[in-house]
Order: structure tokens, then sequence, then C-alpha cells
């Protein structure tokens, strides 16, 4: 139990959802009261009025499963390991930390899991809801107390207290200082060169101008200042998109691509991020894949490499080219056909950005 409230990797969050305000004492005892994971892999929970919740998702790695799990205010007296079925290979209530109590739901390899379409659902003051899956066999119950309504509960206030637990890699973007940075960013493609093409004729130069123009609103309103290589649907050479990067007092290049498979391998997905020369491109491109990774679970790191590509060679600030998925994998594809997936990609790169402006200047 020690071992894994110890490990560091613990602390490396994939997704989390914030879920309500009012705080507890620290000291107090556990806020959750009870908790049942039903047949329909619905987890329901039972907790004191008004408690603010912190719910987690982190993939798998080499010593765990995919794992969720929910902080509550208050210390839990008696840390336990509960044997899961089906799915659920376990089940541990431990202590993260003094005056805290920790659910944590391990789940089994094989399960499929879409933890961005996961939503915590505050029932009334003190009972929340969230499917996390769908058997595919049947699942035994699993839980301690009793989660059901309380004849004696407050008043029912459903506008408040029906949270939409949000999943966003990170809800706050770090802070630089306002007017004193400079991005280009390099929409890959356009025009009569749609980039790669992909399931269902989703095409490249689409899917990278939107994810761009987000960057750009969400930098912008950090205060710093952004130029797109292209706005539109227009055809741009590589060497004006350098010259035009190369003209500007830019402070790093961000070209924004995505990926096609040779033959059209449904089952080839994955990110990747390249840098030319430098070790500021590759600490950029580090912060950049790390973020990108975030928001899309499941699809494989394909890491920071160097490459030669032109726009990344030839400009003269560090640049990096980030390939936000393979159009033409299942996976990846799937998931870029959506606004509300490009949006997130959108806001892990801008993440990164920030970062590496935040430290390196
Ligand atoms: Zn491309």
């Amino acid at each position: 139990m020690s071992k894994f409230l110890n490990n560091k990797l613990f602390r490396y969050l994939a997704v989390f959802l914030f879920l309500n305000s009012a705080i507890l004492p620290v000291k107090s005892s556990s806020a959750l009261a009870a908790w049942a994971l039903k047949t329909n892999g619905v987890l329901e929970l039972r907790t004191k009025s008004n408690t603010n919740l912190k719910a987690y998702f982190q993939k798998a790695n080499q010593l765990y499963g995919d794992r969720f799990w929910v902080d509550f205010p208050g210390e839990l007296k008696n840390p336990r390991t509960i044997k899961g079925n089906g799915p659920i290979e376990e089940i541990r209530l431990g202590k993260p930390s003094d005056g805290k109590t920790r659910l944590v739901i391990e789940f089994k390899e094989e399960t499929y899991l879409a933890p961005l379409t996961w939503r915590m659902v505050g029932l009334d003051q003190n009972r929340w809801r969230i499917k996390l899956f769908t058997p595919k066999y049947a699942f035994k119950e699993i839980g301690e107390g009793f989660v059901g309504k309380r004849i004696t509960v407050f008043k029912k206030n459903q506008n408040s207290n029906y949270v939409r637990g949000k999943v966003n890699n990170n809800l706050q973007l770090p802070n630089v200082k306002q007017n004193k940075f400079s991005v280009v960013i390099d929409p890959g493609h356009g025009g009569p060169d749609p980039g790669a093409i992909g399931i269902g004729g989703i095409r490249e130069s689409d899917v990278v101008l939107d994810v761009s123009k987000i960057v750009k609103k969400l930098l912008s309103e950090k205060g710093v200042k952004v130029r797109l290589t292209r706005k539109n649907e227009i055809d741009l050479d590589l060497s004006p998109r350098v010259s035009f990067a190369n003209k500007t007092d830019a402070d790093i290049f961000v070209s924004i691509h995505a990926n096609a498979s040779r033959g059209k391998r449904r089952d080839i997905n994955g990110l990747e991020t390249f840098y030319f020369r430098g070790w500021k491109g590759r600490f950029l491109a580090k912060k950049i894949q790390k973020e990108i990774l975030r928001v899309s679970p499941g699809s494989p790191d394909r890491g920071v490499k160097q490459g030669r590509f032109y726009v990344i060679k030839n400009t003269k600030m560090p640049a990096v080219l980030v390939e936000i998925g393979f159009l033409t994998g299942r996976l990846d594809a799937r998931r870029l056909e959506k606004a509300a997936h490009r949006k997130r990609v959108a806001y892990a790169i801008t993440k990164g950005i920030l970062e590496y402006l935040s430290k390196v200047g």
C-alpha cells in the first residue's frame, strides 16, 4: 500500500476533473461515507455535504493498470484493499497524505475505457455518480456502506449541484510575462495541398488549421503575440513560411501537422514531435510532446526526435514540428475529427509553449 502511494508516477495526472468548492477542515475524519461500484459500471459515492472532490485518471504503466481515483478531504482511519472482479483489478482505500482519503479503482489491462467522456455528477448535497465502464460480462457490485439517499436530506438545489466535471488536461495554463513573447504558429499544408487524407476523407490541412487557430487564441489570452503563417485555406510554399518567420522577432516557431501511415494502416497511431537543432528546440519539443500525450490516452508516444524538415531546419529561432496523431489511424482519426479533441490538443500545445516560455524565456 505505501509503495503504491509513494510512487512518484502517482503524481503524474493524465486527466483530472475538479468538482465543487467548499472545503472541510483538513484534520476532520474522512468525508467519504460510503461507495459502491454498481453492476452497470457506475460508481456511486456518498460524502459529507458540500465536499470538495478531486477525481483523476491515469493510464496504465509498467507497475499498474489504468487507474481512476478520487481524493476526499479528511483522514482515512484504516487503509485497505478490496479485490475486484470483471474489469476491476482492485480497489484501494488509502491515505495519500495526512488529512486525506483516496479511493483508487484499478482496472484490468484489457478493459476499454473512455475517460475523456467521463462526467462526475452531483446528485444532491452528498451523493455523486460517475459512469466508468460498460460491463461486457456480469459484474458483481463492490462497495462499502449505504450510498442511497437518506430520508432526511438537505434542501435540493439541482442547478448548483449538477456539476459537470469538465475533463481538461489542465485547467490552468501557466502565466508568462505579458507582451514579452512572440510565437509563429505554422499550420501545415493548405489550399490545393491538403496534406494527409485520413479515414473518411478527413484532411490534415483543415485539422491543423483549426488547432492552430485555437492555439493562437489561447496564447493571445496570455499576452503572447502570435502570428500564423496562414489563416485560411491557402497554398503556401515552405520557403515563404520560413522567411515570414525569420523576418519576425519570434521567440519560437511551431509547425503543426497530422500524420498518415504508409498503406493507410488503421492500426498505426501515435504522437511525435520533431526539432532540428539546439537544446531549446529539444526542450520545447519535450514540453509539447508531454502535454499532447496527456490529452490522447492510449495513443502511442512516438517520442521527441531530431528531424530534418525544411521549416524547422531553416528557421533561425528554436523550432519544432508536432504531429498530433495519425489521420489514417483508427484511434487518432476518430478523435481528431471531433472539435472537442482538437480543442484539447490545442490546449496541450499551448501549455507546452507557455511552459517553455516561462522557463527558457
Ligand atoms: Zn503534414
